[in-house]
This record gives C-alpha cells, sequence and structure tokens, in this order.
C-alpha cells in the first residue's frame, strides 16, 4: 500500500489484510516503526521481540497465500498485559519478583488471540500485580499518557492503554479488577471494557484477586473492542470460574441503534469528590442519549458507597493468598544471598520476598494476611463478602428498571506523575466508580465522553447486566456514532 496512510482501526486493518491492501508483515513492521519512534518518551511496553512480532506476522501472510480461510483479527497488532502468559516471552507482572520468568505454556486468550490471527505486539507495562492506577508501581518504568507526558495513564493496565492512544497497536489486552481497564482508558481516552466475570478464561493470567479479575479489550472505537472480545469470549474448561454460555456475535447488531433504550442514572454519582468537568461531560452523555430517543430513569444503587472499602479488603485478602506462591524456592526471584549454615529457611523465603516484591504489593499482602487471620476473617473478610452481595443486589433491582446505568468512570481527569503516590488513600479512591462492577461481576466500559479545558480526555462508563454484553457495546456505540471525541488523538 504504498504512498497511502496504513489503516489505523482493527476492523480496517483485517479488512485490508484480507482483502490483500496490505500485508500482516507490513502492518506489524508499521507498528515496530511507531514503537521504535514514540515509546522512548510514552515507556508503554517493557518488552517487544522483533522477530516474534514479525513471525506471527508471516505465519498469518503464509497463511493467505496459501488460501486458508484468515481469523477475525487477521494482521492486527495487539498490546498484551505482561501479566498473561505468551509461551516464550517474558512475564514479568512489571515486577522484580517474575524479573526472569518465561512461561513454558499460553494463555487461553494468548492462544485464542493468535487462532483469530492477531499479531501479539508487545508486553505492556503495567503496576506490579496489577495492583495500582498509574503504572507507578511498576518495577521497571512508569508509562506516560500520551495525552501529556507529565501525567500518568491510569493502571494497572497503563502501558496496554498508552499504547492504543499512542497509535502503536490499535489493540491491547488488559485486566480489571477494580477499574483496571476502564480508568486507564478513560485517562488516555480510548474504549476499555470489563466483560461479566467468567465471559473471558483467566487461564494463564497471573492471580490478583480470583474472584474480581477479569481479562478484556481496549480500543480506539467500540467496534474494535467488540471485534476483540468476540474473539477472546467463551468457554475454557481450564478455568473453572468460566462460564459456559454460548457468545453471541458482538457486531452483527452493533450499528442498530436500541429502541426504548433506558438509561439509568444513579444520583449518587454525582457528589463531592467528582471534579466539575468530568460530571459536567458525563451529564451531558446522557443528554446525547436522551437526544437519540433514549429514557433517562433515576436508580438507587445505596451499598456501591462501600464499594472501595469492601474492595480494599477482599482484594488484598485474595492476593495475599495468591501471591504466596512466590518465597523464590516455588516461584520467583531467589536472593543471591543464602547462608544453609546459618541461616533457616523462614530468613531465606523473607529476604526473597522482600527483595522480590514492591512497596505496594507489601502493603496488599499485610493487609490481606491481616484480614484473613485467625479471629478476624469473620470480621473483615467474611463481613466484606455480605456487603458485596448487598451491593449486587442493588444493581439486579436496577437493571429492572433501565438497561444500561451512566456514570463517570473516574472522578478526575489523568493526575500528574508522583501527585499520588505518598497518598495510598487518593490513589485507592480513583476506582470508587469502576469497583462496584466487579464486585457484582456485570459487565462494564469506558469511551471517551469529553475533554477537560487543559485538553485531557474524561470518560464515561457504562454498566450492563450479567452477560449484557451485546447490549452494552450497542448502547456504547449509539453515543459513539452522536459524537466525535473518539476520534481525537494525542499530538
Ligand atoms: N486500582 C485498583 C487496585 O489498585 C484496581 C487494580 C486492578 O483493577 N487491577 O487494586
Amino acid at each position: 500500500m504504498s504512498g497511502s496512510a496504513l489503516p489505523t482501526t482493527a476492523v480496517e486493518i483485517t479488512a485490508a489484510v484480507k482483502a490483500g491492501d496490505v500485508t500482516a508483515v507490513e502492518t506489524a513492521e508499521a507498528a515496530l516503526a511507531a514503537i521504535e519512534a514514540g515509546d522512548g518518551d510514552v515507556a508503554a511496553f517493557v518488552h517487544v521481540d522483533r522477530d516474534a512480532v514479525l513471525g506471527h506476522a508471516t505465519r498469518v501472510d503464509a497463511k493467505r497465500a496459501a488460501g486458508e480461510r484468515l481469523g477475525p483479527l487477521a494482521g492486527v497488532p495487539v498490546a498484551i498485559k505482561d501479566l498473561i502468559c505468551e509461551e516464550g516471552q517474558p512475564c514479568t507482572c512489571s515486577s522484580k519478583m517474575l524479573a526472569d520468568f518465561r512461561p513454558p505454556y499460553s494463555a487461553h486468550v494468548s492462544d485464542l488471540l493468535l487462532a483469530a490471527d492477531a499479531v501479539p505486539t508487545g508486553r505492556a507495562n503495567m503496576d506490579e500485580f496489577a495492583m495500582g492506577s498509574s503504572t507507578e508501581n511498576s518495577a521497571v518504568k512508569t508509562t506516560k499518557n500520551p495525552w501529556d507526558l507529565e501525567r500518568a495513564p491510569g493502571g494497572s493496565s497503563g502501558g496496554s492503554a498508552a499504547a492504543v492512544a499512542a497509535g502503536f497497536t490499535p489493540l491491547a489486552v488488559g485486566t480489571d479488577t477494580g477499574g483496571s481497564i476502564r480508568q486507564p482508558a478513560a485517562f488516555c481516552g480510548i474504549t476499555g471494557l470489563k466483560p461479566t466475570y467468567g465471559r473471558v478464561s483467566r487461564y494463564g493470567l497471573v492471580a490478583f484477586a480470583s474472584s474480581l479479575d477479569q481479562i478484556g479489550p481496549m480500543a480506539t472505537t467500540v467496534a474494535d473492542a467488540a471485534l476483540m472480545l468476540q474473539a477472546i469470549a467463551g468457554h475454557d474448561a481450564r478455568d473453572a470460574t468460566c462460564l459456559d454460555e454460548p457468545v453471541p456475535d458482538y457486531l452483527a447488531s452493533l450499528d442498530e441503534p436500541l429502541t426504548g433504550l433506558r438509561v439509568g442514572v444513579c444520583r449518587e454519582h454525582f457528589v463531592e469528590g467528582l471534579d466539575a468537568e468530568v460530571s459536567k461531560a458525563v451529564l451531558e452523555a446522557v443528554e446525547v442519549y436522551k437526544s437519540l430517543g433514549a429514557e433517562v430513569v433515576d436508580v438507587d444503587l445505596p451499598h456501591s458507597k462501600y464499594s472501595v472499602a469492601t474492595y480494599y479488603i477482599i482484594a488484598p485478602s485474595e492476593a495475599s493468598s495468591n501471591l504466596a506462591r512466590y518465597d523464590g524456592v516455588h516461584y520467583g526471584h531467589r536472593s543471591e544471598k543464602f547462608d544453609p549454615q546459618n541461616e533457616d529457611l523462614v530468613t531465606f523465603y523473607e529476604r526473597n520476598r522482600g527483595e522480590g516484591f514492591g512497596d505496594e504489593v507489601k502493603r496488599r499482602i499485610l493487609l490481606g494476611t491481616f484480614t484473613l487471620s485467625a479471629g478476624y476473617s469473620d470480621q473483615y473478610y467474611n463481613q466484606s463478602l455480605k456487603v458485596r452481595r448487598l451491593i449486587k443486589r442493588d444493581f439486579v433491582a436496577a437493571f429492572e428498571k433501565c438497561d444500561v446505568i451512566a456514570s463517570p468512570a473516574t472522578p478526575t481527569a489523568a493526575f500528574k506523575i508522583g501527585e499520588l503516590v505518598d497518598d495510598p488513600l487518593a490513589m485507592y479512591l480513583n476506582d470508587m466508580y469502576t469497583i462496584a462492577a466487579n464486585m457484582a461481576g456485570i459487565p462494564a466500559l469506558s469511551l471517551p465522553c469529553g475533554f477537560t479545558a487543559g485538553g485531557l480526555p474524561i470518560g464515561l462508563q457504562l454498566s450492563a447486566g450479567l452477560l449484557a454484553e451485546e447490549k452494552l457495546l450497542r448502547a456504547a456505540r449509539m453515543y459513539e456514532a452522536a459524537t466525535d471525541w473518539h476520534t481525537r488523538r494525542p499530538a
């Protein structure tokens, strides 16, 4: 395709590759060149294996040359968050603990991406073990927000979001335990979807909080997010929590507006702590829905205000258990210093873990060990599970009155790098709008709905009932089709 620009969305790329207008190798070369030119500034990737990327692309082109049918993501470069195993590639979780880990197998999602003829294009930076909201907890580097390099891209899937926003890859895989797809998507002006818990297999995903973790797509358009979800959703017997439910054709009906759409708005979302510009943009988005014929209804989510507090018991509890395996003997970083003559095994474990984990991960392990300890687990962990059930019940009631709930994705636009690092509570509050969906297991996405006066993107969060991704994506597409926020790119 010499002379004309390469297509930019996944939908366009895969159509062009199938038509023979561009090859997968040309597309991969373009992505690699963009990364080479821009990632020195953005720092979205922790590892890019040029040969592996070109190898995947060559295989796609060979398939086409042989007249074989190409998959739905043929030739599309995809950034992979560095906690999803890809055979032969590093999988460090941006932690010293796993600096040398190269998994001998691939995650189910990685297998599906290859089966769809996508081209995995590098390992995206993240907060260590997915704990954080800015990528500042990465032991490798801090990713910059492509809209303003002094600002955080959000987290923990900050590298994935920045890679897409910077135009390095049209798609990225992220994970979301309490907001880690939606918050960085909002900060970087892209679309990010956390599917229903169990919609996508977590086999080969390094676990953070197993009852909340979910893998999902990050993209510049709703159609691209739908395309990727289509490829990665579905049953996998290797993840016992993976749902055995049919995967609808998310793209087939995407452009059909929903007639009689009821958009729920919860007054409690528009309270103290919410930035005025964000509030205004989100309420204007609700007006857009009205102008498109939607009915706006008030919904109550009386227990959602407890979601951050509940999350910071449940997630660290599960993390403390999941991360117990990294002791330098079973898994993970092993200290150079070991003197078996003069010290016991516990001292050795302590040194391995002390050296391998960063401060935030240690904080979570301490919190979780405490909340699970004998005598306290009823008071904290089990109590939180009860509150979680109430949060869930509120959503069930709300979705009897509406189809989707519209809210801010984040309380503010992207903050400055360094601004919140010394204030964990303020950092945790970044997820005040996103965590409830993880608690309830429901799907939720963020898509661009405006910009601050300072030029930073603002995210609109839409959530829907269990397994209602089709409706959620269609509702998002209705808004996207009526606005042009998603077409803006950072300079
Ligand atoms: N920011 C939240 C945390 O630090 C959520 C992280 C996530 O979703 N992985 O735990």
